[in-house]
């Protein structure tokens, strides 16, 4: 079943039970505490909290979303997209448990000939939150399930919050047993890739007092109105119904995947190292696309950092992978091609977003030559001198004159067996950013009018007498 396919049946699940559908808010997000939205409850969080009214007791969603935490997991695990989309149904004070459960179980394991997608019955296993009992007797009475393959989890794993006093509850979420090839026995607690997360759902049902530490106590009691949050990674649910390995090899992300080892003359499935790039490659180039999309440009700070990052990476590893002439202009078509189905406006505005993708591509490519010999010389000192620590002062200057990201300086270290002193480069960051703020008020203060000028004209003509309010009330 096509990634696409997917997504509409969701939709239609759910606006057939009486669902408002959604559209997907955009990547860069107003709330404070994100740069982009990473979960589905993003831009639903008001009606969560009850700081405004829900226009709708109930919506479904497709949420594009960028988890930088993930970042790092591309390509080594085999379900962790930078991007991904989280398929979302959501009650405001409407259903609560025993809906949200059997609407998850019923589209999930429904034959596809119903609308459904047909998942092995047999094959899933949930967690529960350990103190929710009810959750798992409506586990074992909607959805039949054993005892053995409803596993209880503590705080950690299934107790969510967030992260202010606010609403929290007990989550419970849904694993598909991928077979003894993808890992060992024994459930989700024992082997996460064996056993794929694709589905979890939230249960609003406390309240969260001031001080709560970060599992969601001390609770203050239940709420007036419980809510339900659920999110459905629809990229892993491709991976499952698609049958491949892992999340970079389905139809949304495979064809970039291909380009990248056809350019490279890589054959994918060969050789670990190289996969992983390739996987790198495919996972970063969609991301870059759906973030210029959303209008996030490269740039030294926030968003446009982690974009910039994004970016070098996939440029990067492909230049590992062998080569060497800018790949962009290669891999970005097909990542349009695989996306513009759902996202038209990556098509449509496919002249804009690729001249901001190309440019970070050129200036990158000749910083990266200099600053290469910048490290190799560097780090060819360090090692003479027998050390095995790479100056903060050395990360320093290649972020600063020849913009690596610190992960790359890092990674190309790390590569040649030496570490970076991290601490020494951020206090230097640090300091970098407390002159640019000295600087921003230096320059604001000149801007500032100067009223010593006005000394001559007040001698002159001694104190303003200012009457125009009187004047006017008079006139009026
Ligand atoms: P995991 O434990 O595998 O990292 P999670 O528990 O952090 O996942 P949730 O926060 O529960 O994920 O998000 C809801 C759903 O979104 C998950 O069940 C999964 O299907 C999907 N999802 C989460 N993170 C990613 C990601 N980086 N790439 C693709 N899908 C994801
Ligand atoms: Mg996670
Ligand atoms: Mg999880
Ligand atoms: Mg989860």
């Amino acid at each position: 079943m096509r990634t696409a396919d997917i997504r509409s049946r969701f939709l239609d699940f759910f606006a057939a039970r009486g669902h408002h559908v959604v559209p997907s808010a955009p990547l860069p997000t107003p709330d404070p505490t994100l740069l982009f939205v990473n979960a589905g409850m993003v831009p639903f969080k008001p009606y969560l909290t009850g700081e405004a009214p829900a226009p709708w007791p109930r919506a479904t969603s497709v949420q594009k979303c960028v988890r930088t935490l993930d970042i790092e997991e591309v390509g080594r695990t085999t379900r962790h997209g930078s991007f991904f989309q989280m398929n979302g149904n959501f009650s405001f004070g409407d259903y609560f448990k025993e809906e949200a459960v059997a609407f998850a179980w019923e589209l999930s394991t429904a034959p596809q000939a119903d609308g459904g997608y047909g998942l092995d019955p047999g094959r899933i296993w949930v967690t529960v939150h350990h103190s929710d009992d009810e959750a798992a007797a409506i586990w074992r009475r909607v959805a039949g399930l054993p005892a053995e393959r409803i596993v209880r989890r503590g705080d950690e794993d299934n107790f969510w919050s967030m992260g202010v006093p606010g609403p929290c509850g007990p989550c419970s979420e849904l694993y598909y047993d991928r077979g003894p090839a993808y890992g060992r026995e024994g459930g989700p607690a024992v082997d996460e890739d064996r056993y794929m997360e694709f589905w979890n759902l939230v249960f609003m049902q406390y309240e969260r007092g001031e001080g709560a530490g970060k599992t969601g106590y001390p609770l203050l009691g239940e709420l007036p109105r419980r809510n339900i949050d659920t999110g459905m990674g629809l990229e892993r649910m491709a991976t499952l119904l698609q049958g491949v390995d892992n999340l970079y090899e389905i139809d949304e992300t495979r064809p970039v995947l291909d380009r990248a080892a056809e350019l490279t003359g890589t054959r994918y499935g060969a050789d670990h190292r190289s996969d992983v790039r390739l996987r790198v490659v495919a996972d970063h180039v969609r991301t870059a696309l759906m973030l210029l999309a959303d209008g996030t440009a490269p740039g030294n700070e926030g968003r446009g950092y982690v974009l910039r990052r994004i970016l070098r990476r996939a440029v990067r590893s492909v230049r590992l992978l062998g080569y060497e002439d800018p790949a962009l202009r290669e891999l970005l078509p097909a990542a349009r091609d695989c996306m513009a189905h759902s996202y038209p406006e990556v098509a449509e505005d496919f002249d804009r977003i690729s001249q901001q993708a190309y440019a970070e591509e050129d200036a990158f490519r000749s910083t990266l030559r200099q600053g290469t010999t910048v490290l190799d010389t560097a780090v060819a000192e360090v090692k003479a001198d027998g050390g095995r620590l790479l100056p903060g002062a050395k990360a320093f200057l290649l972020h600063d004159t020849y913009g690596f990201p610190i992960d790359l300086t890092l990674e190309m270290a790390e590569e040649q067996g030496v570490e970076v002193d991290r601490d020494g480069f951020a206090a230097l960051m640090a300091e970098q950013r407390e002159r640019a703020r000295a600087d921003a008020r230096a320059r604001k203060s000149a801007g500032a009018l100067d009223t010593s000028l006005l000394r001559p004209v007040l001698d002159a003509h001694g104190p303003t007498d200012w009457r125009a309010y009187d004047t006017l009330l008079t006139e009026s």
